[in-house]
């Protein structure tokens, strides 16, 4: 079976891997180079506590959570990369936990091991926290990697087991013909395929509505900054107002902005100075690291913020993975899971009705 990928983003990237894996002849169209855009933007956490236990979403998320620490072993062993998993754990202050509704529920997930802490073992785990801070939850489950190696990993494994990624091509079109996804047109080819696979990020709704079929993906735009962070100030991930993400490679993340600005890709003083101010609420000391780089991307948004999965009704043959928006870094390796499930023909192997396409009401032609 030859499927066709649109984008090379991680959740392009992280299927094709997969398809290849299970037998497809997969070739993946990026008009950039891998993870040129969301998936290099982000911080790279792995968090997957949000609400309630119950949600299909948070199923979803602690599905792909639990299959993180076979995947970092996986991509190590065939590619050398080292995508600096940690598991040290996450801090919450206060005031950010108090937000956190149901970490109780949480709490009773043994593998995610959180725990209150108080006063001065707070400050003894993190000394640099700022005083003002007195109370917090500590989640052991909360990691986080580096989501530039992460990319690269998954397209250099994905390459290693047969998939073509063609860099640097644009894909104008999608042809659908009978009632089956046939093809993509880059410039000036057509290529014919079994199955289209369309994961082009903040980007998939302009394809759809080529095909007048209505997929309202958005950008929200989202603004990082890194602090050089050698000698480390902060050895846990901090999530108060804004994250602060300690990178093993020697850089302190501090996110993000979500923005409705369009594809404006600009990082903003507003932007750079509410993240600084957020963050040397939580850690006073950080005013004195020099900053690294700045930067922003595009999360791809859906009008439910949750991701869109699975075939697109009406269409044999065409598939969607995006709407990712803040989790598609925690959420690869199981939509590249699904997504292979379904093209191959198999049953998905979670409940996936609130992620279906066809949730919005729309079809081919509508
Ligand atoms: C600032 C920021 C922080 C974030 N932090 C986190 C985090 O901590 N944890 C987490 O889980 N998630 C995080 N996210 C969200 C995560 O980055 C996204 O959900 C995820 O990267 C989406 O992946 P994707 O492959 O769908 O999209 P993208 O990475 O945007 O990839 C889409 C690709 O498609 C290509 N493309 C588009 N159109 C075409 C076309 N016509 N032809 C060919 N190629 C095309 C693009 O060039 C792009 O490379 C963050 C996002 C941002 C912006």
């Amino acid at each position: 079976m030859k499927v066709l990928v649109v984008g090379g983003g991680i959740i392009g990237c992280a299927a094709a891997y997969e398809l290849a894996r299970v037998g497809c002849r997969v070739t993946v169209f990026e008009r950039a180079t891998p993870g040129a855009e969301a998936s290099s933007a982000a911080a790279g956490l792995l968090a997957p506590i949000d609400e309630s236990t119950e949600t299909s979403f948070a199923r979803l998320a602690l599905a792909s959570w639990r299959l993180y620490p076979d995947v970092v072993r996986d991509l190590q062993e065939r590619t050398g990369i080292d995508v600096e998993y940690v598991t040290r754990g996450t801090i919450y202050p206060a005031a950010a936990a108090q937000k956190r509704r149901d970490v109780g529920q949480w709490a009773d997930i043994a593998e995610f091991g959180v725990e209150r802490l108080e006063g001065e073992e707070l400050h003894r785990r993190e000394p640099y926290l700022s005083p003002k801070i007195r109370h917090a939850i500590f989640v052991k489950g909360d990691h986080w990697l580096n989501n530039q190696r992460l990319v690269l990993a998954y397209a250099q494994a994905a390459a290693a087991a047969g998939v073509e990624i063609k860099t640097g091509c644009n894909v104008s079109r999608l042809v659908v013909e009978n009632g089956r996804a046939r093809a993509v047109v880059t410039e000036g080819e057509r290529v014919d395929g079994d199955a289209v696979l369309l994961a082009a990020g903040a980007w998939s709704g302009e394809l759809m509505a080529g095909l007048g079929a209505p997929l309202r993906i958005e950008p929200r735009r989202g603004q990082m900054i890194a602090l050089a962070h050698v000698p480390a100030v902060v050895t846990h991930c901090v999530h108060g107002e804004v994250y602060l993400a300690p990178r093993p490679s020697g850089e302190l993340l501090i996110g993000a902005t979500v923005e409705r600005a369009g594809f404006q890709r600009a990082v903003t003083a507003e932007g750079i100075a509410g993240l600084l101010h957020s963050a040397f609420e939580l850690v006073p000391a950080l005013r004195a690291l020099p900053i690294a780089r700045t930067w922003c991307g595009f999360r791809p948004w859906a009008p439910d913020s949750l991701p869109v999965l699975g075939p697109w009704p009406g269409v044999d043959g065409l598939f969607v993975a995006t709407g990712h928006f803040r989790n598609g870094i925690l959420l690869a390796p199981i939509t590249a899971r699904l997504m292979t499930e379904w093209i191959t023909g198999r049953e998905p192997r979670l409940a996936v009705k609130d992620f279906l396409p066809g949730r919005f009401g729309q079809r081919f032609g509508a």
